[in-house]
């Protein structure tokens, strides 16, 4: 083995919302690139468990913490958890995200908040959490999952496109604050991916989506693992503070 193997091999990946869909996607994928992983996620102890096990099985180390990436008291407690046992991230994926649909007038107030508060201050407060030791160690890969919904809006989800529209601008932001050192910040905008939140989507709104999606098919967690991937390399130095599309031509 080479040194550059057994570097490899100690690295740390922290994918939030790692216990189901893309980002269970994403963990599996990095593991087969030898990253150890640690989900965080919330009230999904039985995915998390199952997802952990699995990852075990490829051969990487896989921890998982319950905590809710809107509290940053829970986050800091989570981290701090996770550094005291691996001393480095080498990778963070902010993916832990949720919808709460209505138009403008029946949307409340705790939907706008919630959903901002989970989607946007949750990759702020994960990536302020890992950030110190990557500067330290002069190197970091952070993955944010935006959305195409945050490039084109959608009807009914002003809060959920305002919450991926600015993961955008704070992937921008957060990629000039940390080029200097060999920290990476990227976002991801996936399309319509087969997950449980598409699942929510009723029966015949799914398909009207799916016949306007030139490829005329739904994504797999699978196909945006792959990309997570290797903006997560150590290869993909010079990749920083873009949105990568991966929604079958929905939005060019
Ligand atoms: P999912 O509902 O299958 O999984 C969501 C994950 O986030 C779960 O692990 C859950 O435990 C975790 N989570 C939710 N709220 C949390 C919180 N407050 N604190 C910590 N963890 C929390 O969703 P998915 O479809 O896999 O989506 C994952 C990400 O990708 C989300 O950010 C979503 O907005 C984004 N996305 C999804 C699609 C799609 O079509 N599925 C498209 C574009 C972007």
């Amino acid at each position: 083995m080479t040194n550059r193997q057994t570097e490899e091999n100690k690295r740390w990946g922290v994918i939030t919302g790692g216990s189901r869909g893309i980002g269970q996607a994403i963990a599996l994928e990095l593991a087969d690139q030898g990253v150890n992983i640690w989900i965080l996620y919330l009230q999904d102890d039985k995915s998390a468990d199952a997802t952990v096990e699995i990852i075990r099985k490829r051969g990487v180390r896989a921890e998982r913490t319950s905590a809710d990436v809107a509290d940053p008291s829970q986050v800091d407690a989570a981290f701090s958890g996770i550094m005291k046992a691996t001393d480095r991230v080498d990778v963070l994926v902010n993916c832990a995200g949720i919808a709460q649909d209505h138009t403008l007038e029946k949307l409340s107030v705790e939907e706008w908040n919630r959903v901002l508060s989970v989607n946007l201050s949750g990759a702020f407060h994960c990536s302020k959490a890992v950030l110190r030791n990557m500067k330290n160690r002069n190197y970091g890969r952070i993955i944010n999952i935006s959305s195409v919904i945050g490039q084109t809006g959608n009807i009914g989800q002003a809060n959920y496109s305002s919450s991926k529209a600015g993961l955008i601008g704070f992937t921008k932001s957060l990629a000039l604050e940390t080029a200097k050192y060999d920290i990476t910040v990227n976002a991801i905008c996936p399309g319509f991916i087969h997950t449980g939140m598409i699942e929510k989507i009723p029966v015949d709104v799914r398909e009207g989506i799916r016949q306007k999606i030139p490829k005329q098919r739904f994504g797999t967690p699978h196909e945006i693992a792959r990309m997570a991937a290797f903006l997560s390399a150590p290869e993909s130095a010079y990749i920083t503070g873009q949105s990568i599309n991966i929604n079958g031509g929905l939005y060019l």
